[in-house]
């Protein structure tokens, strides 16, 4: 860390730029040749002083430092250095040459900057930027440039360049603000708003269509408008389907941050969704093996969002096995977080399996487990990362839409982040799929 007038200070010599070095050189050598000639000795005299005083300048701008290990007397420019540092973001003072006077702790750990008197180009080549540092430096304009650093995952940065004049030195100071993570919030809300206009709009186009069709040709047939008021329910329920799962996830999403700090039984909540859902598996003649333990599970956890977890996993357990089938729920206190991913998510020797969701790894935490299995067609691996995206739906996928929301896992997932907890499935097509949620074990007592 830079200090001000602590020791005496020393000119710090791997600091001074070449030209500082030339114009010292070429001082000298005028005072010696004056020394030993006679003739045009003032005018070399003169030139040698001038020179001096460039060079003296020149070096000047750059960091002295003390016979002390780290301490560090600032002249000129540097001057502003410990306000560098005091800035959270990445901060650069560069010169009126281009050079770089100052980086700060964030610019050297973030982006690799380093403050040796090298030239801005040297480390920038953004020429918006470069042309922002000119302008600051020659006309004191202010701007900000926003510019894309290609990468695995791309680079959005904000530039502000501003001018800064210190005594007689003119420099530009550039502050970086990372927007990777609002650019890409915006992309996603953006994404959002068209995928679920584009999916309300599909049984709204249905439903017009068959309106038109029974203000028309269906008019006087009792039958058609029997067949096409059906064919309009339908549509109507997607809709509602839709605009409840899609208020359903916004709630969610609005308490993500903060973690429940309720408890609840994930034992009775179980069972509890298990017998709601008797008539459905009647009517479906699909057979339920509920695996959980008589004795309390006791969760760290909201009630209501948790039997929303079961409900939807269950739901769509039931929809994907057929006839004669059976769904298997089992709930069970596991132990911490690769321990319960085990138990509740590698069973299946042949299977694919993807955690969705995984909790920080923390000490001394233990979890319980919601495992939900079918005997259904199995979803393959391909598409196993992608279960949890909003709107995602295999069959899309493969071309046979079946008519759901494709929300019910998203609605899981986040869920279970808002609780901490992980989510994960396997999956074997041919065998089934199972989707196992688990959640911090509530502490006895
Ligand atoms: P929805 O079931 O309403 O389409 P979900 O978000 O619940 O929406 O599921 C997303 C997709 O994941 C489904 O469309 C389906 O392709 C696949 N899927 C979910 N659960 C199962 C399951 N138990 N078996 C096979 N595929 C499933």
């Amino acid at each position: 860390m830079a200090m001000n007038r602590l020791a005496p200070p020393r000119l710090r010599l791997d600091r001074i730029p070449a030209a500082a070095w030339a114009a010292g050189g070429l001082a000298a050598l005028a005072a010696l040749i004056a020394f030993f000639t006679s003739a045009g000795a003032a005018v070399l005299m003169v030139l040698a002083a001038a020179a001096a005083y460039w060079a003296m300048r020149e070096g000047s701008r750059f960091v002295i430092a003390s016979s002390g290990d780290d301490q560090i007397e600032l002249v000129g420019l540097a001057e502003l250095a410990p306000l560098l540092e005091a800035l959270p973001d990445p901060a650069l003072l560069v010169d009126a040459e281009g050079r770089i006077v100052s980086s700060n702790a964030a610019a050297r750990r973030q982006m690799h900057f380093e403050a040796r008197g090298q030239f801005l180009t040297s480390i920038l080549r953004h020429p918006d930027v470069l042309e922002a540092v000119q302008g600051a430096v020659r006309e004191g304009a202010t701007r900000a440039v926003e510019y894309e650093t290609p990468a695995q995952v791309d680079r959005h940065t904000r530039c502000y360049v501003a001018p800064v004049t210190w005594g007689a030195d003119r420099a530009a100071m550039l502050v970086f603000h990372d927007q990777t993570a609002r650019i890409s919030t915006e992309r996603m809300r953006a994404d959002f708003l068209a995928n679920a206009s584009h999916e309300l709009r599909t049984p709204l186009a249905s439903l017009t269509l068959l309106i038109e069709t029974l203000n028309g040709p269906a008019r006087d047939s009792a039958a058609d408008r029997e067949r096409f008021l059906a064919m309009m329910q339908t549509q109507a329920d997607r809709m509602r389907r839709l605009i409840d799962d899609l208020l359903s996830l916004s709630r969610i999403e609005l308490d993500e941050h903060v973690p429940p700090s309720d408890r609840a039984d994930l034992a009775a909540v179980a069972r509890e969704v298990a017998d709601s859902l008797a008539p459905v598996l009647k009517e479906r003649g699909v057979r339920l093996d509920l695996r959980v333990p008589t004795d309390q599970v006791p969760v760290v956890g909201e009630r209501f969002q948790l039997a929303q977890v079961v409900q939807n996993l269950v739901d769509n357990a039931v929809k994907y096995t057929p006839e004669g089938g059976v769904v298997t729920v089992e709930v069970a206190a596991s132990g911490d977080r690769e321990e319960v991913s085990a138990q509740s998510g590698r069973r299946w020797e042949e299977a694919g399996r993807v955690a969705l969701l995984t909790p920080t790894a923390a000490a001394n935490r233990s979890y319980a487990y919601v495992r939900v299995e079918d005997s259904g067609p199995g979803v393959s691996r391909q598409f196993l990362p992608r279960l949890g995206e909003r709107f995602f739906r295999v069959e899309r996928e493969l071309g046979n839409e079946r008519g759901g929301t494709g929300l019910g896992l998203a609605i899981v997932k986040h869920i279970v982040n808002r609780h901490r907890g992980g989510f994960l499935v396997e999956s074997q097509p041919g065998r089934g799929s199972a989707f196992a949620a688990y959640v911090e074990l509530a502490e006895e007592g």
